[in-house]
């Protein structure tokens, strides 16, 4: 935790959004019925599939093989992200790993952790990278490597835009930093919040061509 953030908890400490109890932002005794897990399914079609990888028929359309979510966003989960991401409630990293955590199966320890970068612009608006905060909070819970493997092109944002437009928009969106470590690598991609998964597989798509092996994602809801 941040020197500054410890002091806001001084300040003002957090209390459980679902009873209130004082001390974090999701409580021990909440958090277990907090984001009801979604069951193992295709991320794109949604139809049902072992350990949650995209089915055959998406497999033509996408690049990464297996993407766990864990709840629907909606409800608390939605609150959740909403004040983490607009209201500077930084410790809520530390409930959305943990649920994320839950939802994965055993990975081998060679699998590097990698967070969806967060448009610049936002990053400094917010002061920090959301999707960052969970990525080393999920790796320190799973023991896996984290690594800031990628980073945005263009400052696209996504609101409004159809499906196939925002497949379009995130074309080339990334690029890979250290190359030389995605070679045949197995890597998670990291994000908060997912749609049509357009941002996912051009971030799986950088990855890809600059060397890694498999791709495989972790989100924590999906609209
Ligand atoms: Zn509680
Ligand atoms: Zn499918």
């Amino acid at each position: 935790m941040f020197i500054i953030e410890k002091l806001i908890n001084v300040v003002a400490p957090h209390y459980c959004m679902v009873c209130g109890y004082e001390g974090a932002v999701v409580c021990a005794w909440c958090l277990p019925d907090f984001a009801a897990p979604l069951p193992e399914r295709c991320y794109v079609c949604k139809v049902t599939t072992k350990n949650s990888a995209v089915c055959k028929k998406c497999r033509r359309k996408s690049l990464i093989s297996h993407v766990w979510v864990r709840t629907q966003y909606e409800g608390p989960a939605k609150q959740l992200i909403h004040d983490f991401k607009f209201g500077r409630k930084l410790a809520a990293a530390e409930p959305i790993a943990q649920l994320m955590a839950e939802s994965l199966p055993f990975l081998p320890a060679s699998t590097i952790v990698v967070h969806i970068p967060t448009a610049t612009n936002r990053v400094r608006k917010r002061g920090y990278d959301h999707a960052e905060k969970i990525a080393r909070a999920l790796a320190g819970r799973l023991g896996l490597h984290h690594e800031t493997l990628l980073m945005r092109t263009t400052q696209t944002r996504q609101v409004g835009a159809k499906r196939i437009e925002r497949f379009a928009q995130m074309q080339d969106s990334f690029r890979a930093r250290h190359p030389e470590k995605l070679q045949e690598a197995t890597v998670l991609l990291i994000d908060d919040l997912t749609t049509t998964g357009a941002t996912l597989e051009a971030a799986a798509k950088c990855l890809k061509s600059a060397g890694a092996k498999t791709v495989n994602a972790v989100v924590f809801a999906q609209k």
